[in-house]
């Protein structure tokens, strides 16, 4: 019998969804067992730093790295798992393209922090401090990344497995081809080619679209798509490895597994893609001033359009003067 493969998975700056999801795969999650040493979860286990530090290089076999890079701890143990590991996979949204937490590019992080802590709190505490003392000693807290940036410009990356988080159909096919020396999966493999409107239920007519509405002011029909309805979803520009689970129970994508497989920028795609359908049928062509019009019905065009991916995108973080 061969010898069990050793894998690990570590959480940067994340919700804890992408943990979960490791143990949303049911019955699988003990076909993966058998097959594996579980030789670092933080979320699970209570290794320390050193005990990674101790590791042979290379004695990882497939570490699992998810959240954003928002913290130099994130960067500096990344870069030491790095080290650890045969193969890292970038898992989740966070990890490949920025995620959710990539909107702060928008933003300073001591803009972050001051918003976070003194305009939106409902109680008065302190304001982190980036070293205090206690009766113990000294404690200090990491500091903030600059900018979110997807993983793989920290460190050199496998293996993408976007998701938000990654499904259990994806995982079903990731876990015994990344387990399996005789199978080769290309660094992308695991990123369709698809759109979510390729594998949508519901076929898009591209009809044109006069303004985008708010999904709450609009009666849906659930056979028809979403999109046609002048409801925003991001269908077209998003690849599709969940079989298009929103629309089909009536939600619009709002993007979460980024761009499709060879599109760098999902905003952009989905531009191009609303672009085509602006306008009133017959209507050969809106000026550019129309254009801007309608999209001015798009409450918050960044954050819809990069809503998971804005740090993997052309635009990366906001740049120049913030003042508003
Ligand atoms: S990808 Fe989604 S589920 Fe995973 S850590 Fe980021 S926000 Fe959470
Ligand atoms: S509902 Fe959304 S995902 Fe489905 S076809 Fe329309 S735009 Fe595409
Ligand atoms: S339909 Fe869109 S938002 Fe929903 S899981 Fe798929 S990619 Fe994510």
């Amino acid at each position: 019998m061969s010898e069990k493969k050793k894998i690990g998975f570590y959480w940067c700056g994340a919700c804890g969804g992408c943990q979960v999801s490791i143990l949303d795969i049911d019955e699988m999650i003990l076909d993966v067992v058998e097959q594996v040493d579980i030789v670092f979860w933080p979320c699970a286990m209570d290794p320390k730093y050193e005990d990674v530090e101790a590791m042979e290089e290379n004695e990882i076999d497939v570490m699992f790295i998810n959240g954003s890079m928002r913290m130099e701890e994130n960067i500096e143990m990344v870069e030491l798992l790095r080290e650890k590991a045969k193969k890292v996979v970038a898992y989740g949204s966070c990890s490949v393209n920025g995620g959710l937490f990539g909107l702060g590019n928008l933003s300073t992080k001591d803009r972050l922090l001051e918003k976070g802590y003194t305009t939106k709190t409902t109680d008065e505490g302190p304001f982190p401090q980036r070293s205090s003392s206690v009766k113990e000693g000294e404690l200090t807290l990491p500091e903030l990344t600059e900018h979110i940036v997807p993983l793989e410009e920290i460190i050199d990356v496998d293996h993408h497995l976007p998701g938000c988080p990654p499904l259990p159909n994806q995982l079903e096919e990731a876990f015994p081809a990344l387990l399996d020396d005789e199978t080769e999966v290309g660094k992308y493999d695991l990123v369709s080619d698809k759109s979510v409107c390729d594998v949508c239920p519901m076929e898009r007519e591209e009809k044109k679209i006069e303004k985008l509405n708010p999904i709450q002011n609009v009666y849906l029909d659930p056979e028809e798509c979403i999109l046609d309805q002048g409801v925003l979803c991001m269908g077209p520009a998003t690849a599709g490895m969940c079989d298009a689970a929103c629309p089909e129970v009536g939600h619009p994508c709002v993007g979460c597994n980024g761009p499709v497989k060879n599109v760098k920028d999902q905003g952009s795609r989905m531009s191009s893609a609303l672009a085509s359908v602006i306008g009133a049928e017959g209507e050969e062509k809106k000026t550019e001033e129309e254009v801007m019009e309608v999209m001015k019905s798009i409450r918050d065009p960044t954050g819809s359009f990069y809503m998971f991916s804005l740090p993997s995108s052309i635009m990366q973080f906001r740049r120049g003067d913030l003042d508003e």
